[in-house]
């Protein structure tokens, strides 16, 4: 049923070959209680390898069940130890990190056998070997022969057919050692048992077959098994799946074990990071600030409309371009200065030009008092009003005090120092403070306004339009077609100052984020060489999950996750660190410039430094964890391809 044929495994010393098998032919069948007996160093826990196919031949074949294994892939091999082959160490080989249940259930999980199951058959296991005590203590709390057992009991939890026990006893003293052989003779009646010992005594007492190695040839077999047939074909076995979950604890134990290495490596990696968040914080919170600092004084959604020589836009034109498509609402802009005397205090106010404006009523903000109705009503905007009263600002919930100081008052409309019209105001709009004072009323008694002050009806004047359409390319062919017809431009003025603002921070961005790359390629480097220092303090936890049935891809996933989580420590310390830093570098600047920007502009300008946005948090979030997973892609591959015989070599 397992048999080998001809082997010889030879090891390149120096010049020398090394025979640690020479032409080795042997078959165990169930029922088989074999002593495998020589000096040190004769070849037998070399055969032992060779017949878990963690090592493979130079020479000659191995049979399971008849079947060639010649053609075995590395996973055929997984899947063999995994479901046939219980390991019994002489070091024990538990996982230090999982429990006594948690290191007899290993195996099963690998199979694919639920948590739930596997536990409970590992508890049952565990309980049948005397250790119902011991279940949830981890290997380092436990006794060298308690150790063993819960090893034991870990090789019969798949109940495999074979056993195979390197050692067993050698770390023991003699009594225990006993009840240990006695145990795996007891519990494998219809398994093939393999123990490898130099203790005769031991084979005497127990061996029902003795094979005497030494410089790895079969000196002595006591009862013989014949040669199995070889014939072709594959194993009926279950391919173990490890889950993912499972991956993940190892993943997370290693991490937890060297926590302060790894926390104090994610955050050196973590300066890239953070020194991208507070970039891209404050490109987005002075770059937010300006955009919201300018749309108080230009609107986003005005177009200005000019002529291209900056002359003559007429009634004519304001009257045509009404009703173009996409218009929605046209204002006719001309300046002129205003004269105000608030008679009710007695003050008289006399101001610089300042633009005289017709406009649609329908705009944001709050309306108080009345539309004009007649010729000779107006309608004053915020900062008209706060220039009236001579005023820097108000609270908005002051708005209707400050439009009850002005309501009804008198305002002359000056030109050349002349007045040409008297008009009383009844009503304000409270759009924006910092827009432009402006005077709206009604198109008719504009024009009066316009033929008197220029009566050849050219003069310096300007149209705002909103526009009733949204997409870039209608705006697109409505400032072609004004340009074709009219000879005027349109233009989005917000848009071109944000644009360009928009503009010059990116390529900020684009330069520190450069400089930041090169910071996380150094950082990479480091989390390889952590990732690396890993896998070689764990070279021995590689091999005993290989013994057990990982596959390469398993031991990959491990390190790749740990890598993955070590990047996601360092993403989250980067974007705790850098909101941390954004908000007290915003309390400080709040302190030194927002308080005296307060005092000038009444609290209506809010600078913000810095303002964390999700999306790059988001962004370092993800790119941390791949990131540190390509850096980790060469030393995971490299545990993956660790020699597993090496590996448990290593001590
Ligand atoms: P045993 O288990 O009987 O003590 P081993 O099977 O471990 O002996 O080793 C058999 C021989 O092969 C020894 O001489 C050992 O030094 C040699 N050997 C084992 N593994 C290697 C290796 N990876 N490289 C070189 N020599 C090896
Ligand atoms: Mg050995």
């Amino acid at each position: 049923m397992l048999s080998l044929h001809n082997v010889t495994k030879t090891y390149q010393n120096g010049h020398e070959t090394l025979h640690a098998l020479n032409q080795v032919s042997l078959s165990f069948k169930p029922g088989d209680v074999a002593f495998l007996l020589g000096a040190s160093g004769s070849g037998k826990s070399t055969l032992l390898n060779i017949l878990s196919g963690l090592d493979t031949p130079t020479e000659g074949k191995i049979s399971i069940d008849g079947i060639d294994t010649k053609n075995f892939s590395k996973k055929q091999w997984a899947i063999y130890r995994n479901h046939y082959i219980g390991f019994i160490f002489q070091e024990y080989n538990l996982i230090e990190h999982l429990t006594a249940l948690e290191n007899v259930a290993l195996p099963l999980i690998f199979q694919g056998v639920s948590q739930k199951e596997a536990q409970e058959r590992a508890r049952i296991e565990l309980e049948k070997i005397g250790l119902a005590k011991h279940i949830d203590k981890k290997p380092l709390s436990l006794s060298g022969g308690q150790q063993q057992r819960v090893a034991i009991a870990r090789a019969f939890v798949t109940n495999p057919k074979v056993i195979m026990a390197d050692e067993p006893t050698g770390a023991l003293d003699i009594e225990l050692g006993k009840k240990v052989i006695e145990y795996l003779i007891e519990n494998a009646k219809d398994k093939v048992v393999i123990v490898v010992t130099h203790d005769e005594d031991l084979s005497n007492a127990y061996a029902n077959r003795v094979v005497n190695i030494a410089d790895g040839h079969i000196v002595e077999d006591s009862n013989q098994t014949p040669l199995n047939v070889i014939k072709e074909g594959r194993m009926d076995l279950v391919e173990p799946k490890m889950r993912l979950s499972l991956l993940f604890k190892f993943a997370k134990n290693n991490i937890a074990s060297r926590m302060f290495r790894n926390i104090l490596t994610s955050a050196i990696v973590s300066i890239g990071f953070i020194a991208i968040l507070l970039l891209t914080f404050m490109i987005g919170g002075i770059s937010g600030s300006i955009t919201d600092t300018l749309a108080m004084i230009i609107p986003p959604d005005e177009y200005h409309i000019h002529h291209l020589e900056d002359t003559n836009i007429t009634h004519a034109h304001y009257d045509r371009i009404r009703d173009y498509d996409g218009i929605e609402t046209l204002r006719y802009n001309i300046s002129a200065s205003l004269d105000s005397e608030a008679r009710q205090n007695r003050h008289t106010f006399i101001y610089e030009p300042m633009p005289l404006d017709q406009i649609a009523f329908e705009r944001d903000g709050d309306f108080y008092g009345e539309l004009p109705e007649n010729d000779d009503e107006v309608v004053i905007s915020l900062r008209t009003a706060l220039q009236i009263r001579d005023m820097q600002s108000v609270d908005e919930d002051s708005y209707e005090y400050l439009f009850n100081l002005v309501d009804g008052l008198t305002i002359d409309i000056m030109h050349d120092q002349n007045r040409i019209e008297t008009v009383t105001i009844v009503g304000m709009a409270a759009d924006n403070m910092f827009a432009s004072p402006m005077v709206y009323m009604l198109y008719d008694a504009l024009l009066d306004v316009v033929e008197t002050t220029d009566p050849s009806g050219e003069h310096t004047a300007s149209l705002v339009a909103t526009l009733n359409i949204r997409s870039e390319s209608e705006i697109q062919t409505l400032t072609q077609t004004l340009y074709d017809e009219e000879d005027l431009i349109m233009r989005n003025v917000f848009g071109e100052m944000t644009g360009q603002i928009e503009s010059v921070m990116n390529n900020a961005l684009r330069w520190f984020i450069g400089v930041a790359l090169i910071t996380l390629i150094v950082s990479g480097i480091l989390i390889g060489l952590v990732l690396y220092t890993s896998v070689l303090e764990r070279i021995r936890e590689i091999g005993i999950l290989t013994a057990l049935g990982a596959r390469s891809k398993n031991i990959r996933m491990i390190f790749l996750l740990e890598s993955g989580l070590s990047g996601l420590m360092s993403a989250l310390i980067a974007i705790a660190a850098s909101i941390g830093i954004a908000s007290f570098l915003n309390r400080l600047f709040n302190s030194f410039i927002q308080t005296p920007l307060n005092l000038i502009t009444g609290g209506n300008i809010n600078f913000t430094l810095l303002s964390p946005g999700i999306i790059p948090i988001l962004i370092v979030l993800v790119a941390g964890v791949v990131y540190a997973m390509f850096a980790g892609a060469i030393p995971s591959q490299y545990a993956s391809k660790l020699n597993a015989v090496h590996a448990l070599r290593k001590e």
